[in-house]
């Protein structure tokens, strides 16, 4: 689904530059559920950044779902990060004067859906993210971990091939992180490819595979299984 090869990234500020990705190798096949960890700084959301299509790399390759995704031109873009690509991100982003169901249905009114079949879409996957009773609150009536469910049916209506999670549980407690894991975990199970940046070990462990980033450098990329089969020995 996602192959990168050697990329590599560099801020400019003036006569300063600093190189954040520093030749990232890595593939992720369909139906993975991986986490890119590491400390603030590393170079996480720069890289989740590029594989959503919202910035570009200056070195190396990166295709998508068989697409290479280089020099398109911002409507080509446009049209494949909304075909391929769902978004979560630790603010949630919602629209305040919208209520859930508003927010949900919102993206698909860029792709040109009837307000009837979007608003079932919406209410669908509402559903699906255990919000059925909470579709006309507005986001201020809503808890984080609901904010950030609304987020996720946001996400899923548009049926994104791949899910870029960043720092999805960044602004929640830990009991609501783990519950925002496990409605991640289940939307893995079928079968939907998710990556979720996250600094902390505890929510990486809850993911399949942990792509460990430090200094913008691979350092680890593990399967979870074997992470703790080797904390055992
Ligand atoms: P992480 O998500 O792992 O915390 P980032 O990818 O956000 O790391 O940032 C990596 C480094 O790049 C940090 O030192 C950060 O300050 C710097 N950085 C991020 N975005 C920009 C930008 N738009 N301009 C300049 N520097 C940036
Ligand atoms: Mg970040």
């Amino acid at each position: 689904m996602i192959q990168i090869k050697d990329l590599h990234k560099s801020y400019h500020m003036g006569s300063n530059s600093l190189h954040v990705l520093k030749g990232i190798n890595f593939d992720v096949k369909e139906g993975e559920l991986v986490s890119i960890m590491g400390s603030s700084g590393s170079g996480k959301s720069t890289l989740l950044n590029i594989l959503g299509m919202l910035d570009e790399a200056d070195e190396g390759s990166y295709v998508l779902d068989n697409v290479p995704i280089k020099n398109l031109n911002e409507k080509v873009a446009a049209k494949y990060r909304n075909e391929f690509l769902g978004f979560i991100f630790q603010s949630f982003n919602l629209i305040n004067y919208k209520t859930a169901v508003d927010n949900v249905a919102l993206p698909m009114y860029y792709k040109g859906m009837s307000r009837k079949e979007r608003v079932e879409k919406a209410h669908h996957y509402l559903e699906k993210v255990g919000l059925a009773d909470w579709s006309h609150h507005l986001p201020s009536e809503l808890s984080g971990g609901q904010k950030q469910r609304v987020a996720i049916a946001r996400a899923l209506a548009s049926e994104p091939k791949v899910l870029l999670a960043d720092e999805p549980t960044g602004a929640l407690d830990s009991k609501t992180s783990y519950e925002v894991m496990d409605l991640i975990q289940g939307i893995n199970d079928e079968g939907k490819t998710i990556l979720v940046v996250t600094h902390e070990d505890d929510i990486a462990q809850m993911t399949k595979r942990i792509v460990n980033l430090k200094d913008g450098i691979i350092i680890d990329d593990s399967l979870v299984e074997q992470v703790r089969a080797q904390q055992y020995v």
